[in-house]
């Protein structure tokens, strides 16, 4: 099981981060951040395999995967 945030404050609506995720869990918005830039949501995000490639390909350094030890995994999370 992973969490992914995404600080509004850093980011700036590029939405490379919908292209970079394998799964497609970033989608586009309408929602907008504070400088009025679209911010992307999150779409079935219990299905991300914690590749961290959008944390690796955002611009801006605004998401942030953390691997969390889920159920499925009997509490034994892998090391990365
Ligand atoms: S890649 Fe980063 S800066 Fe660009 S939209 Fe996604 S989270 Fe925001
Ligand atoms: S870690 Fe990988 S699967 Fe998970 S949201 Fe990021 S790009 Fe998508």
């Amino acid at each position: 099981m992973t969490e992914i945030t995404i600080d509004k404050a850093c980011c700036k609506g590029c939405l490379i981060c919908l292209n970079a995720c394998p799964k497609g869990i970033f989608v586009k918005s309408k929602r907008r951040n504070k400088y009025g830039t679209t911010m992307p949501d999150l779409k079935d995000p219990e299905y991300c395999i914690a590749c961290r490639m959008c944390e690796r390909l955002c611009p801006d350094g605004a998401i942030n995967v953390e691997k969390k030890p889920g159920r499925e995994q009997d509490g034994k999370d892998m090391e990365d």
